[in-house]
């Protein structure tokens, strides 16, 4: 399908593609999705479940074991063998199904992130998911999006786009509707845009060309090689820590197998013994339950509308130290309400709710009869002609599309009867400079009647101010004098001030007529024509919000491109420190040792140019902040990266601002940062406690049996005993664990310092004494035993020693420094669930004739079960007072300073 789409012109394409520019109905789409396919790039199919089951056996020591076990066949140790065998095969069962849960987690995260295009079909305007692209399709494409097929373009407006990821080219390219020759290379068919580039400025209508595989970055791509998922610091750091955990284990059984054939214990019996040990000793399973916690912690996360995009984000989170939060949208409900005007020296009001038209003018008590007020109407007509936002009507009134401000003024032109669609049928518009935080403001060209053109304009208000020195004064137009600029900045001053965002609005008639804004200055010529004050009240939860993460030591930062005063107010609101605040002005005039110093203390940023948002983060970053930046439009996209956890907006967001963020926010709310913050640390939490579980347990373990076999000279386990202790408490036990359920103290303290890992020294001191203490009961017990009981009595005593030390453990190692009573015993339900199958397996391990015959057990007497309940009781009751009353004994190092 190597069709010269660029050579043809926009008609011949949509005639070629039989498609018209009002777009194709369901029923061809429906026929088209058969015909091509979806539009996505082939993946690699996944491993197929045969395979990732028998890749749980792929470890050396389990090779090992099997060997050993098989020779033990000859030994008379068939049972045993066969144990072993079922034993093997639990364990992966088990590996199994954390694996391909992980793996589904993961994939249904991807289908959340998954990329949108806004299409035209049937007439009508809808976001649908980029996959179900057809060719023929009509493809809008605005500022930030990213392009979703190869499309010929039909209409543009200073459309650029960067072509990077295909052509390596790093300049935006201009795009044009001219039709280029045939042999024209990829990188100069300006009339093409191409899947997998971004829009950076303009507007575009296309018609869609080609799809999935048969787009140019189909092409080159090739059957895409799945992307590996990077493996975060922190998987990195657990893969490095139990690769040496596997030496020190290993080492460990090496010596247990040594001092055993020294007091003489026979060498199969040991070999398999000291395999056994270390098979179930090593945490082999720990990268998966790892992944399993993240990927679960990632769902929750979404379901509190934070989306991450890179795995790392969900550790980093927890260690935050600063939010930089835009203020629109994010901070505030971004819906507009027009409430003040300001014209002729007087200030009125607006009255009405939301975007609903119907309000009226009022000046002080008296309604203002619009028809007699030239001034308003010309400011209100001003507010029409230069917008781009929508608002239904009828049944399904007061919906907005476009840009909350500019629904805003048209909202309340519309209280005056003005309707832009009627405006712009005898006012057309030539041509538009859009709206960017660059700027500050939007302007149009406007034809009256055959000879009349105008300039109209709307913007930031002191910088719309600057650009004019003439005014609109009941129905004249005077030289703008200092004292009456004076008088508008001071009442910019005071709107702002009250929170509100304020807008200038401005026009110019033209001498000579122009078609474009191209080498048109106009700057100076413009005549002021009053202001507008609108409102955009905080969000109900920003102020909790903000709270919160005062209180987890995090502090937030408001970045705006809005006036200061507006800043400052709004940030008094929501509970922001406003007394330090910088303009962007200030900050571009400071030198990079002055802004060091300052942005300790600045927490308002106004006026401020997206890219001063890296600026920013950088210099936060470089305090050796841990900062998380909220952004989206196409120029946060720097700011996003550079931070250490970038934030997209999932509602008001551009494409270019979501992929270059490490999490999105689903409904733009800045409440939803500190819930991932919240999240994020919780996660740990239960990082943390499956980590102290594992090792605590396995080391303990370990040490009984050495200090059994060292001193007393008998193993006081045997080999498929450890096997199955394995089985009812790590692999059991684990994965419920990590399910515990937030606790609401996860904002309490200060952040995790970076450098801290999962092991921090109160965790290693807690993990020694509880190991310390189970090994030597654990010993005395069996020692006990031995003199009281048969040797199968005894060893059936220390094996369930060894399962009631490890089942209370796990009660334990809930929390590190909350008693377990006061937050619930049972409150964790999945490993309650866990905890009866690891008893009753534990009891059909002791009762069951069969099960007796395979694991060597005889059932405990009275005193026997007193002794396994009471052992494995104390550790949790000495944890439990530790807790109630030495809380802070083991959390050195475990925070920042
Ligand atoms: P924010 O960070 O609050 O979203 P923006 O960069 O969007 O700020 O806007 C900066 C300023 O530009 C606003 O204070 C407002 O005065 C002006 N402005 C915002 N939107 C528009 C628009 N659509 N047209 C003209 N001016 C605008
Ligand atoms: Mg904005």
């Amino acid at each position: 399908m190597t069709e010269s789409w660029h050579s043809l012109s926009p008609n011949e394409a949509l005639e070629k593609l039989e498609a018209t520019a009002s777009g194709l109905n369901d029923e061809v789409v429906k026929k088209r999705q058969l015909q091509y396919g979806p539009n996505a790039l082939e993946e690699k199919p996944g491993k197929p479940p045969l395979l990732v089951f028998l890749s749980q056996f792929a470890n050396p020591l389990v090779y090992v074991l099997f060997v050993a076990a098989a020779v033990s066949i000859f030994t008379g140790h068939a049972v045993d063998t066969l144990t072993i065998f079922g034993v093997l095969l639990i364990n992966a069962a088990i590996g199994y199904i954390q694996e391909t849960r992980a793996e589904k987690a993961m994939a249904s995260l991807k289908e959340m992130t998954a990329p949108k295009a806004t299409v035209r079909r049937g007439g009508r305007l809808h976001d649908i998911p980029a996959r179900e692209l057809v060719p023929g399709d009509i493809i809008i494409l605005a500022a930030g999006d990213r392009v979703p097929a190869d499309a010929r373009l039909i209409q543009i407006t200073g459309l650029e786009t960067n072509e990077s990821a295909l052509t390596g080219e790093s300049e935006p390219v201009e795009k044009g509707l001219h039709q280029v020759p045939d042999e024209t290379t990829m990188a100069d068919q300006a009339d093409v845009v191409f899947q997998g580039t971004s829009v950076t400025q303009g507007q575009g209508e296309a018609v869609v060309v080609a799809t999935g595989m048969a787009t140019e970055l189909g092409r080159i791509a090739g059957s895409l090689e799945e992307i590996p998922q990077e493996k975060t610091p922190l998987q990195k750091n657990i893969d490095r820590l139990s690769k040496s955990l596997v030496f020190i284990l290993l080492g460990v059984c090496v010596l247990i197998l040594a001092v055993g054939l020294i007091r003489g214990l026979g060498l199969t019996d040991m070999v398999l013994f000291a395999i056994a040990a270390a098979v179930s000793a090593i945490p082999e399973g720990l990268p998966a339950v790892v992944t399993v916690v993240l990927a679960i912690g990632m769902r929750i996360m979404a379901a509190r509308h934070a989306i991450i995009r890179r795995l790392v984000a969900v550790e980093t989170l927890g260690s935050a130290t600063v939010i930089c939060s835009d203020k629109t949208g994010t901070l505030t409900i971004n819906q507009m309400t027009l409430r003040k005007l300001y014209f002729d020296g007087r200030t009125i009001e607006v009255t009405g709710e939301g975007y609903r038209p119907e309000g009226d003018f009022k000046e002080g008590e008296r309604t203002l009869n619009i028809t007699e007020e030239e001034t308003l109407l010309n400011l209100l007509r001003v507010s029409a002609l230069t917008n781009d936002a929508s608002i239904t009507t009828g049944a399904e009134c007061c919906n907005i599309f476009g840009d909350p401000t500019e629904a805003a003024l048209l909202v309340a032109a519309a209280k005056a009867g003005i309707v832009k669609t009627d405006l712009e049928k005898s006012e057309p518009r030539l041509d538009e400079i859009p709206f960017s935080s660059e700027l500050q403001y939007m302007a149009t060209l406007n034809a009256v009647g055959d000879d009349l053109q105008t300039i109209n304009l709307k913007g930031a208000a002191e910088k719309v101010l600057g650009m004019c020195n003439l005014i609109w004064r009941e129905g004249r137009v005077l030289e703008l004098d200092d004292e009456v600029r004076e008088n508008v900045k001071q009442e910019i001053e005071a709107m702002a001030a009250a929170g509100l965002r304020v807008l200038a609005l401005a026009s110019a008639d033209l001498a000579e007529p122009v078609s474009s804004f191209d080498n048109l200055s106009f700057e100076d010529k413009l005549t002021f024509i009053g202001l507008a004050g609108i409102a955009d009240p905080p969000r109900a939860e920003a102020r909790d919000a903000v709270a919160m993460a005062r209180g987890a030591g995090i502090r937030v930062v408001m970045i705006t491109g809005d006036h200061v005063s507006t800043a400052k107010a709004i940030a008094g609101q929501v509970g922001i420190d406003g007394d330090h605040a910088l303009t962007g002005t200030e900050l571009s005039a400071m030198t990079e040792s002055d802004f060091a110093r300052a942005v300790e203390k600045v927490s308002v940023y106004a006026r401020t140019e997206p890219l001063q948002k890296l600026r920013i983060v950088k210099a936060l970053k470089a305090r050796g902040e841990v900062v998380a930046v909220t952004g989206d439009g196409v120029n946060d996209a720097p700011a996003l990266k550079a931070a250490d956890i970038g934030v997209a907006m999932g509602k008001s967001g551009t494409d270019v601002a979501r992929e270059a963020a490490d999490m999105v926010l689903a409904d733009d709310n800045f409440a939803s940062v500190v819930a991932a913050v919240e999240e994020g640390r919780g996660i740990f939490n239960r990082l943390r406690a499956v980590f102290y579980y594992l090792l605590a347990s396995n080391i303990g373990e370990l040490l009984a049996l050495a200090a059994a076999i060292a001193i007393i000279g008998q193993a006081p386990l045997l080999a498929v005993q450890i096997l199955w202790v394995n089985v009812v408490t790590d692999a059991t036990l684990t994965v419920p664990l990590a399910l515990e359920p937030r606790r609401g103290d996860e904002l309490d303290g200060p952040p995790r310092s970076p450098e801290v890992g999962l092991l921090y020294p109160g965790m290693i001191w807690r993990i020694g004494y509880t190991a310390a203490i189970m090994a030597v009961a654990v010993f005395g017990i069996f020692w006990w035993g031995l003199r009281h009981e048969t040797l199968e009595q005894a060893r059936t005593l220390a094996f369930c020693t060894i399962v009631s030390f490890e089942l209370f453990k796990g009660f334990v190692a809930r929390t590190d420094n909350k008693p377990v009573l006061k937050i619930g015993l049972f409150s964790n339900k999945w490993f309650m669930f866990a905890m009866g199958i690891a008893v009753s397996l534990q009891l059909a391990a002791v009762y069951l004739p069969f099960m007796q015959a395979a694991f060597h057990t005889a059932p405990p007497s009275l005193t026997d079960w007193l002794i396994i309940i009471g052992a494995g009781l104390s550790i949790f009751v000495i944890e439990e007072l530790r807790k109630q009353f030495f809380p802070e004994l083991f959390s050195k190092g475990k925070w920042r300073k």
